[in-house]
C-alpha cells in the first residue's frame, strides 16, 4: 500500500553536532532554501533555547518565504523546577514563531533518574504539560521520544507510558529515536508493532516517526525498516552528518523510499535535485564529497572496465540497481 511519507531534515541541528561540520547562519538559510526546493517536509533549524546562533537564524528566517517546507524549532521538555509558562526553553521555542515545534523528552527510566534526577511520575507530567503548553501556539507539534529503543528494551511499560503522555499533551507525531544508535534492524519490527498496538489501544491516530542514529551503521536500514512497518515520518540529515557516527542519511533513504518502496513523498517530485543538494551541503561546510556514497557519489554508477562495462552497455540492469538518470 502506498503511504505518504514525510521527510524531516535535521542537518541544521543534529547534523551540526558532528565534529568538523560547521555552518554560518547565512549558510543555514541557504541550505533551508535548497531543502525546500527538494521537497523536504520539515526543516529543523536549531535549538533556540540553547544556542544564540539558532535565535539569529529563526529571526532571519521570519523574512524568508518557503514554498513547501515547514520550519521547526527544537527544544526540550520544560525544566522540572519551572512551570511551562515560565520555562525559558519553551518560551524560546514560541519566540521562534515557526509552524512546527519539536520537543524531546525522556523515554528511558535510567535517564529520568540519572540525567533529570527526578521521579518517573514527574517526567510523565512534564512531557504532557510541556506539549500541552505549546499545543495552541503551533500548527505542527512533534514529540521526539529520546532513547526510545533503549528505553523500550529496559522498561517497556514505562517507555510506552511516556508516549501516552505525549499523546495526551497533543503531539501530532511521535518520533521514536534511537539516540545512541545501537539498535539493529532485526530488533525494530517487534518494537514498532508493539507501539502501533499500544496506540490503537489508546484510540490514538497519532503519526509515528523514526529518528535513527548511525553508530551501528544501520541508521538507513532502521529507517527503511520503520517505513516498511508503517512509520510515516523519517528524520535524518543530508549526507548523514551528525554527532559521533552520524544520523540516518536522507540521501540514501529518500531514493529507496521513493523508487524501491513505491511510497509517495513530496521529495519524489524533485528527486533529481538530491545530487546537487548533497553537494551543496558539503560545499558550504567545506567538506569533501564522498565519491563512494550510494546514489549521489561519483562512483555510485561508475563501471571500471571489463565484463561489467560491456554488460551494462548491453543492458544497464545487469549491474545497476536503479537507473542512474533518475
Ligand atoms: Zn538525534
Amino acid at each position: 500500500m502506498s503511504q505518504l511519507i514525510e521527510f524531516y531534515d535535521t542537518t541544521l541541528r543534529d547534523g551540526t553536532q558532528a565534529e568538523n561540520f560547521n555552518l554560518s547562519v547565512d549558510d543555514k538559510i541557504r541550505i533551508t532554501q535548497q531543502l525546500d526546493k527538494l521537497g523536504i517536509d520539515f526543516v529543523e533549524g536549531g535549538w533556540p533555547g540553547s544556542n544564540p546562533q539558532a535565535v539569529e537564524y529563526f529571526e532571519k528566517m521570519k523574512g524568508v518565504e518557503l514554498k513547501h517546507a515547514k520550519l521547526s524549532a527544537f527544544g526540550a521538555t520544560r525544566h522540572f523546577q519551572n512551570p511551562p509558562d515560565k520555562d525559558p526553553n519553551l518560551k524560546a521555542l514560541l519566540a521562534a514563531k515557526t509552524p512546527a515545534v519539536t520537543i524531546f523528552g525522556k523515554s528511558w527510566d535510567i535517564h529520568v533518574h540519572e540525567a533529570l534526577r527526578i521521579e518517573l511520575e514527574d517526567n510523565l507530567q512534564l512531557i504532557e504539560d510541556s506539549l500541552a503548553f505549546l499545543r495552541p501556539h503551533v500548527k505542527h507539534l512533534i514529540y521526539d521520544a529520546e532513547h526510545f529503543f533503549d528505553g523500550f528494551k529496559n522498561n517497556r511499560e514505562y517507555c510506552l507510558a511516556t508516549l501516552a503522555q505525549a499523546v495526551k499533551g497533543g503531539a501530532e507525531t511521535l518520533a521514536l529515536c534511537d539516540t545512541n544508535g545501537g539498535t539493529l534492524p532485526h530488533e525494530i519490527p517487534a518494537i514498532i508493532e508493539r507501539v502501533k498496538e499500544f496506540l490503537k489501544e489508546l484510540g490514538s491516530a497519532v503519526k509515528v516517526g523514526i529518528h535513527p542514529h548511525n553508530d551501528s551503521e544501520t541508521g538507513v536500514a532502521n529507517a527503511l525498516m520503520g517505513v516498511s512497518l508503517g512509520v510515516r515520518q523519517v528524520q535524518g540529515t543530508i549526507n548523514g552528518y551528525g554527532e559521533r557516527c552520524g544520523n540516518a542519511n536522507l540521501t540514501s533513504i529518500i531514493p529507496a523510499v521513493v523508487f524501491k518502496m513505491g511510497m509517495e513523498a513530496e521529495v519524489g517530485k524533485n528527486i533529481d535535485k538530491l545530487y546537487s543538494v548533497s553537494r551543496f551541503v558539503n560545499e558550504l561546510a567545506n567538506l569533501p564529497h564522498n565519491r563512494y556514497q550510494p546514489y549521489v557519489g561519483e562512483s555510485a554508477f561508475a563501471h571500471k572496465g571489463g565484463i561489467h562495462v560491456s554488460a551494462v552497455q548491453r543492458n544497464p540492469r545487469t549491474y545497476e540497481h536503479i537507473e542512474p538518470e533518475k
